[in-house]
């Protein structure tokens, strides 16, 4: 077996068992490949292994790699999107993880019609660990995205995504995780129009057995999978 082969199975055993500490089964758990920096070989590789759904974080490296991949797999953009470049990639991804402001909600949907895509589905990226990072919405922000996202035709909000600090491993990320699963549910039941709360993306190679265990059932691994990453 290769190393790939070996961590892949490695970790949809653990997805398993932390889907089964809060009572589901690994099914419920959609497990998003993060391939970024890794060559288009090794993506393949994860295919044929049975990889649905992957995850990168630049449109750069989406277009880049877009044609080499293998055909039918599911592209997920993860990271920081700028509005400048939605038009890039809105007939290639099958989901936007990380959509924080209604200004880039509106330019989805403007350049989904532009290229006369019928649906975009978006999560909401929410940021409530106060962690430095400038990315994501606060839960006030986020009720005025779900109330503006009822006016949209083509973007369909299905769902939250976060991302938590690695340092901070332990009962306060796992608090977060809490809360944001309790507002995940919370929005689930009020019945937004246009809003489908199917997914909750969240958890990463350092903590997603318990973000599992937690509520999440969208997982976004690439350490784990694929070894460490090299930036140079
Ligand atoms: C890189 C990245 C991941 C995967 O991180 P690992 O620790 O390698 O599993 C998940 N989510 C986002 C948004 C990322 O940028």
């Amino acid at each position: 077996m290769t190393d790939i082969a070996k961590n892949l199975s490695e970790v949809k055993k653990r997805i398993e068992i932390s889907a089964q500490k809060s009572g589901r089964s690994a099914d419920c758990v959609t497990l998003v490949a993060v391939t970024k920096t890794h060559p288009v070989e090794m993506i393949n590789e994860a295919i044929d292994l049975g990889v649905t759904d992957i995850g990168e974080n630049k449109v750069q490296e989406i277009l880049e790699k877009y044609d080499k991949v293998k055909k039918g797999v599911r592209w997920h953009l993860i990271g920081h999107l700028q509005t400048n470049k939605v038009k890039y990639i809105i007939d290639k991804v099958y989901m936007i993880h990380s959509v924080d402001s209604i200004k880039l909600m509106d330019e989805i949907e403007r350049q989904a019609e532009k290229h006369g895509v019928p649906e975009i589905k978006i999560l909401i990226e929410v940021n409530v660990s106060g962690e430095e990072t400038k990315f994501g919405t606060d839960f006030e922000g986020l009720d005025e995205m779900l109330e503006h996202a009822k006016e949209l035709k083509r973007v369909k909000v299905c769902g939250l995504m976060t991302i938590l600090p690695k340092i901070d491993i332990g009962v306060s990320n796992r608090l977060h995780f809490h809360n944001i699963y309790n507002k995940f549910i919370d929005i689930s039941k009020s019945k937004y129009d246009n809003i489908d709360m199917e997914f909750l993306s969240m958890g990463m190679s350092g903590d997603f057995e318990m973000a599992i265990e937690e509520g999440s059932n969208m997982v976004r691994v690439g350490t784990a999978i694929f070894g460490e990453r090299d930036y140079s």
